[in-house]
């Protein structure tokens, strides 16, 4: 009798193993916890590769697709799943539920780019310019952490601001070395100042 329970018990306790080993952590970031969570990776990530630090207050929000949109008041619409905003004298970035992590950080990446434009840049730089350097900074973070399709993906836009964009800054990298990027890229007002 003790053996038949035990052996129940054997059971009913690998009946579990499949869902254990096969439901690995999601790995969609739907959840503020899971946000709070990568912020200060990515933070530290652009500190260190990039250069790019922030001193002004950054306050995330996760969202859906349509508060996205009711946040958004450019003129532009491109394809958004992230936003920023500097107002209140604190930078205000949202993004979108339902991204992969490795998606998430990259555009957290592209967004804490613009909090830095915001505090470094030229004001009346055009939004070729800071597009096309925020979608190079994603594209660069991307390959850092291993996401090559994604990174890919980036160089297929050919959205006539971000991918363009995109492609200038990718020219200037060649001509000026990666490493010079922000030093550059801070005083160029218009997309035609690349030659
Ligand atoms: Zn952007």
């Amino acid at each position: 009798m003790r053996r038949k329970t035990l052996l129940f018990l054997i059971v009913f306790i690998l009946s579990f193993i499949p869902s254990v080993v096969f439901s690995a952590p999601t790995d969609i970031i739907n959840d503020p916890n899971q946000m709070e969570a990568l912020i200060p990776k990515v933070k530290a990530t652009l500190a260190k590769d990039f250069g790019i630090f922030i001193r002004i207050p950054v306050k995330c929000y996760l969202v859906k697709g349509e508060e996205l949109d009711k946040v958004y008041s450019g003129t532009y619409r491109g394809a958004e799943v992230g936003l920023h905003q500097y107002r209140n004298g604190r930078h205000e970035i949202y993004i979108m539920k339902g991204m992969s992590e490795d998606s998430f950080e990259a555009t957290l990446a592209h967004e804490l780019t613009h909090a830095w434009q915001v505090e470094r840049c030229v004001p009346e730089q055009d939004k070729v310019v800071r597009e096309g350097f925020a979608r190079w900074i994603e594209y660069k973070y991307l390959d850092l952490i291993g996401a090559y399709v994604l990174a890919n993906s980036v160089k297929r836009d050919a959205d006539p601001v971000y991918g363009v964009g995109f492609k200038k800054m990718l020219e200037l990298e060649d001509k000026v070395g990666a490493k010079n990027m922000l030093d550059k890229v801070k005083n160029i007002v218009s997309i035609n100042d690349i030659k």
